[in-house]
């Protein structure tokens, strides 16, 4: 007599399904349940949907996306254009930096500025981008500064597009401002250059204000034309970056993982 179907499982050492599956349980990983942990708030909200019918105007793939984690179907991940996944990251990297700037010596906030542009692009990004790398590697910053994190500033203006680096750092030794504005300008920087000491009491709040330039969706140009450039010059550039100390304190692959979140 041949087997019936359940035999067959059981010969095979596999167990039947117990409950029919719902087709969302396959997507729905580890991650997304704690992502999901955060409630959207309704700023957050109302900021996607301001968004989505620009973003209809010239990507309906990314507004699908958008519009799928404010209507709680599924989480973008989108954060430099999700309010809702931008507050969610925000908050994760507060955290994952805190005990680097609870552990902060002598913390300084730098902002290095650029002559401003008529068009954004991603080579004008990486090229502000490139230049600090090749200020950190000069042995004079090397001696006096122990590491930090730092964020790029992008927003349209009157004058064109501005684009403006904003570090918080670690000072060990004196570092003189004339030194950094000369190096600074000889790279192709602007005028501006500004070091302020911080309290140590105030670094979380720095790193706040610091996060809200790739993150907070506020600034997001509201003009379409704005729009279209600032996603294309920053899709895949990482606009938030941890180095030196702020890596080695909570391990080189977790701040890897934190600093590849930032990136889309
Ligand atoms: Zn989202």
């Amino acid at each position: 007599m041949a087997p019936l179907p359940s035999d067959l499982t059981q010969s095979a050492g596999l167990s039947a399904p117990t409950a029919a599956q719902h087709p969302l349980d396959a997507v729905i990983t580890p991650a997304y349940r704690r992502q999901r942990a955060y409630a959207p708030r309704p700023a957050d909200l109302s900021a996607n949907l301001r968004i989505i019918p620009l973003l209809e105007q010239f990507d309906n793939q990314l507004a699908d996306a958008v519009r799928s984690c404010t209507e709680n179907i599924f989480t973008c991940n989108r954060s430099r254009i999700c309010a809702i996944c931008s507050t969610r990251r925000k908050w994760r990297l507060l955290s994952n930096h805190k005990p680097f700037l609870l552990r902060m010596q002598g913390a300084v906030l730098l902002t290095l500025t650029t002559f401003p542009v008529r068009f954004i692009t991603k080579e004008k990004v990486l090229t502000v981008s490139r230049m600090f790398s090749r200020m950190k590697r000069r042995a004079c910053f090397r001696r006096a500064v122990g590491g930090g994190v730092s964020a790029l500033e992008i927003k349209a203006s009157d004058s064109g597009w501005l684009v403006h680096l904003h570090v918080l750092m670690e000072r060990k030794a004196p570092l003189s401002k004339n030194w950094v504005k000369t190096t600074w300008q000889s790279f192709g920087g602007g005028q501006q250059v500004d070091i302020d000491p911080i309290e140590s009491r105030a670094t979380m709040r720095t790193l706040s204000y610091l996060l809200k330039y790739p993150l907070d969706s506020d600034l997001i140009p509201s003009d379409v034309d704005h729009l279209r450039q600032y996603i294309r010059s920053t899709w895949g550039v990482r606009l938030f970056q941890a180095w030196g100390s702020a890596h080695s304190l909570h391990g080189r692959a977790r701040t890897a993982r934190v600093v590849s979140e930032v990136r889309q």
